[in-house]
Parts: C-alpha cells; structure tokens; sequence
C-alpha cells in the first residue's frame, strides 16, 4: 500500500490552528482523524522526519543487520539493543542523522522509541495485543472495562488492520522454525503458548517467503523500519486522517514549550535538519493542544512546563507513574538438534503466557542474523511494580527519570519463573553474549514506556489536563506503567475512547 499524501508544506511563524496535536505516534494518529472526521481542521507538529524519500540504495529504511545514518536519532554510535553477538561488540560509528530509532538515555535505564511520521508504528514489531480482560483491572483501573472490550479495543483493532498468521501456514514455513522451536520447549515445561496478532500483512509475508513478493520482514526489516508489509500508522490511522483534507502534518519540528495567550495557547517550535540542527524558531496560537508526543515526550514537555513556570497550574501527579512495561530480555542457547534457522522473519507471532503464575508473558522474537545461532530470544513482559518519576533539573536543562537500573531485579525473578524451568527441562543454559561479555539479561532498556501524566490523576478520566481547559493528553503517558501484554493496542483504544468523549462535550 502506498503512502498516502505527502507532508504539506511547514507550519509557519505566527500561524494560528484550531488543534495542535504534538507526535505522530498512536495517540496523536487517533486523535487527529477523529477530528477531522468531526470537522475540525487539526495540524500536527512531529519532530522526527517524513520517511517517504528513499536514500542512496533506494530503499526508505535499512535493514536491521547493517544499519546506517537512517537508522539512529542524533546519535554518532549506533546503540543497538543486542549490543553483542559471540562477545564482540556489534556497535559502529554512523553520521549524526534524524535516524527513525531513539535510544534515549536516563541514568537507569535507556528508552528505545520510534521517530517520524508514525512515531513508534514506524519500528515496532507490530504485535497487536488486546490485555485478558481479567487483567485489565491492573492494566486502567479508572476505566469501565466493558466499554473498551465491547467498543475501543475492537474498534482499535479494525483501524490498525490487526491480522493473524494462517496457523497450517505457521506450522510449516522455514521463517518461522525459530518459533515452533520456542513452542516446543515451552509446551514441554507445560506452559500456555498463544499465537499473537499482528499488524504486519501476514498474506504479503506469505509471498515473500514464496518468493514472488519483495523480501521485507522475511529478509529481517523491522527495528530501523520496513519498506513492505508492515501497517504502520502512514498507511492506517494517518492515511486516512489525511484523506479527510483536513489534517496537515508538519515533520522535522519539535516543540519546546506551550503557555497560556489570553484564551489559547502558544506553542514554540524548534524547526530542525536532518542533521538535527535547529534552523528556525517558530511561535505559534492554537486553541486546543494534544500532547501526543509518548509517553517519554509528553512528561518531559510536562514536567518541564510546570517546573518552570510556562503552566504552573499543572497538578502533582505529573512526571509520576511511569514504569517499563517490566521488559527484560534474555536469550538461551540449544542443542546442536535444535536449530532455530538461518532465515527468521523480524516479525514476532507467539508468546508463553505464564502472567497467572508467574507475572511474565515473554514474546518468542527472532534473531534475524541471517546464519544459524541456535539460540532462542525473548522479550518478557512483567508484573514489575517499581515506578519512577521524571523531575527537572534546572543546573543540567533537562528532564531526569528516578529509574535505577536495580528496579528490573522483579523482572528478572519474574522471567526466571519460565526460563530456569525451559532450561532445566531441556538441559540448556542462558546465553551470555548478547548484552555484552557475560551478561545473561537485558535488563538496561526498555520498548514499551507508559506513564508520566496518569489517566485519572494528572487528568481526568478522559485525558483532559487538570488546570488548564484545551489542553489533553491522548498517549501512552496515560497508561500507569504496565499494559500486561506489548502495549499499541491499548494505547490507540483508549485514544479512540477518550477523543469520542472529548468531541461529544468539549467541541
Ligand atoms: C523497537 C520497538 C519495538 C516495539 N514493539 C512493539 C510491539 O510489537 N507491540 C506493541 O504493542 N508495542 C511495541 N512497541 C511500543 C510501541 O511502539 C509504543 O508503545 C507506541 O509507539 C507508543 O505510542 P504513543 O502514541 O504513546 O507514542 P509514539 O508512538 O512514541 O509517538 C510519539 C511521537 O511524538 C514525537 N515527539 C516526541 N516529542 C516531540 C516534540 N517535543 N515535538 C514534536 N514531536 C515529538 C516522536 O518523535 C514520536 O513520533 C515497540 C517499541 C519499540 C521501540
């Protein structure tokens, strides 16, 4: 499916809109089509870039296993998140670039997020879950959970283009060998093994693998982007936000500060290169303003707001409840019998469901290499209840997060409740080369950051920021830390629940 419409031309000095929405992650994706639809003209801010122009191999995003200046956000190092492989060192130096991934760094803990038109739709792995529903008591606990079950969550899943992999498919393609290896051993250790939705079109996947469609995920495309058949937000939510004609999309300009003028707001715009200088700075008025910008970039805009004085009025809670979905990853190495294949799609489709039990749900992904490893790797998710808050800190200019990297200890426990009992059964061991010399966990990053202005506490029980009317917050921010399952699904219902309100009463 192609891109639809192209960025329109950028915001100007001055300009007045009806609605700002800042990021163009999922949140912000919603909010902006719900809008439109109801007859609201919307522009939207996005710092990363566009992602429509191919670069010099003519591809728009490279491949996983060779990333290049595309690939990170003003870094000159890569960071990749398996940093190791057989204990050399993968990292390599890249021209400081607006790449598509950012690995932000706090003192614990280095946040990974997606930046561009699309937000974290452009690099994520387009696991599409839906909590149980006898979790999501934990999960939004201001929320009624039949509203979401019976109307947001499906309706999230229709527009995202959620799908599932044909399972007699599934059982016998090569791509996927890596997968059937993590079910065996997780069916004989007597744990629940669940196929997962996905964004990714599974019937384009189908003929790559066949050879008669462009290899894309099946040649290992996803972390730095995916020329193909991933449904990110561009060809979904934002496709047709466009199509209403009243939806504009500004990339490459960040936001830095928004204070009350009189009866609106007015936001300063940072205008940036690709090389991430700033080339111009821009004010200007909207009436009404979405913070979309992540979890991460909504409570540092916050959290510096408040502090210093741009929207004093702003209460406590912002900055507070953020939490890493308790993502931990670690890898086992296998019997020389159990190869897990030298082709491996980058697109993950199973997990072992032991949250009940044990507070984990670890998702088999791929090591898509390209040589056999015979390793397993996964990404478990966990009941970790360590949260951490975002502060400013006035001498540095920059918003710290109270994360320590001891805080994923209950991840680990939680994780070893399935791993140490795979390996016991299976007479394997950890690996422990992929997160540097000797390291079995990945314990120092995280995919999925949810909180900072909590639903229900630095807003109301549909977004609305307390203390100044016109103002939202529509993204994972909201979420209190912890979705029990990957969290894009989650995060776009609630979008779509809280803007249907916001347009019935505040438009
Ligand atoms: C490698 C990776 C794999 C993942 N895999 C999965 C998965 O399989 N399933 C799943 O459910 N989740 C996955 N996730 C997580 C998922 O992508 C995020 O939870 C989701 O994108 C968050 O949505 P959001 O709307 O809160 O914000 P985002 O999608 O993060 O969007 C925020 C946008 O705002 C922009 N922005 C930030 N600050 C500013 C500013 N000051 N001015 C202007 N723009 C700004 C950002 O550049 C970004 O585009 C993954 C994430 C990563 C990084």
């Amino acid at each position: 499916m192609a891109l639809a419409g192209r960025a329109t031309a950028a915001i100007g000095d001055g300009a007045h809109v009806p609605v700002l929405v800042i990021g163009t992650g999922y949140g912000g994706s919603v909010t902006a089509l719900r809008l439109a639809q109801a007859g609201v003209d919307v522009h939207m801010l996005e710092m990363g870039q566009a992602w429509e122009t191919p670069g010099s191999d003519g591809k728009i995003f490279p491949n996983t296993r060779t990333p290049d200046y595309r690939s990170y956000w003003l870094r000159t190092r890569t960071k990749q998140p398996l940093s190791n492989f057989l204990g050399f060192p993968l990292d390599k130096d890249v021209p400081r670039h607006a790449g598509i991934l950012d690995a932000e760094e706090f003192a614990g803990i280095t946040v990974y997020q997606g930046r561009g038109i699309g937000g974290g739709s452009l690099v994520n792995g387009g696991m599409a879950v839906t909590p149980r529903r006898e979790h999501f008591g934990s999960v939004l606990p201001s929320v009624n959970p039949a509203e979401m079950y019976d109307v947001y969550y499906p309706r999230a899943n229709a527009e995202l283009g959620v799908n599932h992999v044909d399972p007699a498919w599934w059982e016998t393609v090569d791509c996927y060998q890596y997968a059937r290896v993590g079910r065996k051993h997780a069916q004989r250790s007597n744990f629940a093994f669940t196929l997962v939705p996905n964004v990714y079109d599974m019937n384009y996947m189908k003929q790559e693998a066949a050879g008669t469609a462009t290899k894309s995920a099946v040649d290992g495309e996803i972390l730095y982007g995916n020329n193909h058949g991933k449904k990110s937000l561009p060809k979904t939510y934002l496709a047709r936000a466009r199509a209403t004609g009243r939806v504009r999309i500004t990339p490459l300009h960040r936001v830095t500060s928004v204070t009350r003028a009189g009866t609106r707001y007015a936001i300063v715009v940072e205008q940036l290169d690709t090389s991430g200088n700033v080339t111009a700075t821009k004010t200007v008025t909207a009436d009404r303003v979405f913070f979309a910008a992540g979890s991460v970039g909504t409570s540092k805009l916050l959290t510096k707001l408040k502090a210093t004085g741009a929207l004093p009025n702003l209460n406590g809670e912002i900055g507070k409840g953020w939490g890493d979905n308790g993502n931990v990853m670690c890898g086992r190495a296998n019997h020389l019998w159990d190869p897990t294949g030298t082709v491996q799609t980058s697109i993950p489709t199973a997990g072992i469901d032991n949250w009940a039990a044990g507070g984990a749900f670890a998702e088999v992904a791929p090591l898509p290499t390209g040589i056999e490893t015979w390793a397993s790797f996964y990404l478990s998710i966990t009941k970790n209840p360590n949260r951490a808050q975002f502060t400013w800190n006035a001498a540095a200019n920059r918003v710290d997060l109270s994360w320590q990297t001891a805080w994923k200890q209950p991840s680990i426990t939680m994780a070893k409740t399935i791993f140490d009992k795979i390996n016991s059964k299976e007479g394997t061991i950890y690996r422990t080369d992929l997160f540097g010399a000797y390291k079995i966990w990945g314990d120092h990053l995280t995919y999925h950051p949810l909180g900072g202005a909590v639903l229900n506490k630095a807003t109301d029980n549909h977004g609305r920021l307390h203390g100044y009317p016109g103002l939202y917050v529509v993204d994972g921010a909201l979420i209190p830390g912890n979705t029990t399952v990957n969290p894009f699904v989650t995060i776009t219902a609630l979008a779509e629940r809280n803007i249907e309100r916001i347009i019935a009463e505040d438009l």
